[in-house]
C-alpha cells in the first residue's frame, strides 16, 4: 500500500511509538496521586510539557494537553465567546469544520466570515480592514489548509491582531511538523493535534497565552492547572512530544523540505499532461499536499480505482466524508460544484519517496486510460494527448 492521505492522519513514527509504550509501561500511575509513583508520572508529564513548550517557543505554563484539535478549538471559542459578550469573531471561510461549527455554536450571529481568493489565500489587508471596524475580539485563521495545503499569512495576521488588541486563534494542525514554527506572539492561541505529525490519535495541545485568565476546557478535577479536568493521557502525551520533536527537526531542514516540494511539482506536471488542474495555482502551499481537479469522472471513482491499485488518496477532508455537497473550501475559492466533485486531495508524508510519487502518477495515468461510463451508458476510452 502507498499512503497518500497524510492530511487525514499519519502513521505513528517509531520514536513516538517507543515513547508511548515506555510511558504506558513505566508511568501508569495517575499523575495526580500523592505517592511516589504518582509523583514520578507527574514529573514525566511536566518534562513533556517543557519539551513541547520549547518546540513552540512558549512558556511551559502556557501548554494545555487536550484530546486533539477539535476539543482545543471548541474550548477556546467557547471561553472567549463567554468573556467577550459584545464582540465579534472573524473566521476564515476555509477553516476546518471544528472551527466553523464551534464559532457558529458559541458566537452565533457574531460570526463574520473572511473570504479567500481563487487560490484559497486570505489577504492581510482584508483582515486589517475588518479589524479597523473595532468590534472584533477574536480572529480565527488556520496556518495551513487541510484540503488544499494553502499556507495562510498567519504570522502577519497575528501581528495585525496583536496591534489591535485582538486574540488570534491559529489552528496549526496541518502546519506542525511540516514547516518550522514561527515565533508566537502574546495574543496567539495555537492549537495542534498529534496524529497529524506522527503521534498517537486522541491527543493534542493548546498554547494559551499566560495573560488569559479563567480558562476551563472542562470542569471536574484540577488537572492542567485547573484548565482541563480529567486524568491526563501520559502515554499519548509522551508519543506526541517525541513525534513533534522528530518532525520539527525535519521541518527545519530546508534541503529536505525543498526536495519534497520537487516531488510534488513533478507529480503536478504529470497530472497536467492528463488534464489534471491544481486548484491552488499562485498560492504558497505545504510541500505535501496537492488539490487536483481531474478532467472527468467523480472524485470517488478516482479514489476507488487508485485504491484498488494500492494507492490511498482522498476526495477531500476526512471529516467531510459522507456529507452531502461539495467542500466549503473549494466553494469559498469559487470552484463550481461540478468541478469540486472531480477534485481530489493527495497528501504525502516525510517518508514518501520520489518513487512513491512517480508510481502514483503512473497509476493516475492508467486510471485516466480506463474505459469510463458516459451519461448515456456507453463507454469511452480516455487517450491522453
Ligand atoms: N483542524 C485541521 C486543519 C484538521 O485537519 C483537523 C483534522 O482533520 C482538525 C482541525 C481536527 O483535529 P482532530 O480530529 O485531531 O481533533
Amino acid at each position: 500500500m502507498v499512503y497518500f492521505d497524510h492530511n487525514a492522519t499519519t502513521p505513528m513514527l517509531p520514536e513516538a511509538e517507543a515513547a508511548f509504550l515506555a510511558a504506558a509501561r513505566d508511568h501508569y500511575a495517575n499523575p495526580s496521586s500523592p505517592h511516589r509513583a504518582g509523583a514520578r508520572a507527574r514529573a514525566e508529564m511536566e518534562e513533556h510539557r517543557e519539551r513541547l513548550a520549547t518546540l513552540l517557543g512558549a512558556d511551559a505554563r502556557e501548554i494545555i494537553f487536550t484530546s486533539g484539535a477539535t476539543e482545543g478549538v471548541n474550548a477556546v471559542l467557547r471561553h472567549f465567546a463567554a468573556v467577550r459578550e459584545n464582540g465579534t469573531v472573524l473566521v476564515s471561510a476555509v477553516e476546518h469544520p471544528c472551527v466553523r461549527a464551534a464559532a457558529r455554536a458559541f458566537w452565533d450571529d457574531r460570526t463574520i466570515p473572511l473570504s479567500v481568493d481563487a487560490a484559497g489565500r486570505l489577504h492581510v489587508d482584508d483582515v486589517a480592514a475588518r479589524l479597523s471596524a473595532g468590534k472584533t475580539t477574536l480572529v480565527a485563521v488556520m496556518a495551513a489548509n487541510n484540503e488544499t495545503g494553502v499556507v495562510q499569512p498567519w504570522t502577519a495576521i497575528a501581528e495585525q491582531c496583536h496591534a489591535a488588541g485582538v486574540v488570534f486563534l491559529c489552528d496549526a494542525v496541518q502546519w506542525c511538523g511540516r514547516l518550522p514554527i514561527e515565533p508566537l506572539l502574546g495574543n496567539t492561541v495555537f492549537v495542534g493535534s498529534a496524529h497529524k505529525f506522527g503521534g498517537p490519535k486522541g491527543v493534542g495541545f493548546i498554547r494559551l497565552p499566560s495573560a488569559v485568565e479563567g480558562f476551563r476546557a472542562s470542569h471536574g478535577g484540577e488537572q492542567e492547572d485547573g484548565r482541563r479536568a480529567g486524568t491526563e493521557n501520559l502515554p499519548a502525551v509522551a508519543g506526541m512530544v517525541a513525534a513533534f520533536e522528530n518532525a520539527a527537526a525535519r521541518a527545519g531542514d530546508t534541503a529536505a523540505v525543498l526536495a519534497r516540494f520537487a516531488f510534488r511539482q513533478a507529480f503536478a506536471e504529470r497530472m497536467a499532461a492528463i488534464g489534471g488542474r491544481v486548484t491552488t495555482v499562485g498560492a504558497e502551499t505545504l510541500w505535501n499536499t496537492v488539490s487536483l481537479t481531474m478532467p472527468h469522472s467523480p472524485n470517488h471513482r478516482w479514489v476507488n480505482r487508485l485504491s484498488r491499485r494500492g494507492f490511498m488518496v482522498s476526495t477531500g477532508s476526512a471529516c467531510a466524508t459522507g456529507r452531502d455537497g461539495p467542500s466549503h473550501v473549494l466553494s469559498a475559492m469559487g470552484v463550481g460544484d461540478e468541478a469540486a466533485r472531480r477534485t481530489l486531495r493527495v497528501s504525502s508524508g516525510w517518508t514518501t519517496t520520489a518513487a512513491d510519487w512517480d508510481a502514483l502518477a503512473t497509476a493516475f495515468e492508467e486510471v485516466a486510460r480506463e474505459p469510463r461510463e458516459t451519461p448515456s451508458g456507453s463507454h469511452v476510452i480516455e487517450i491522453p494527448e
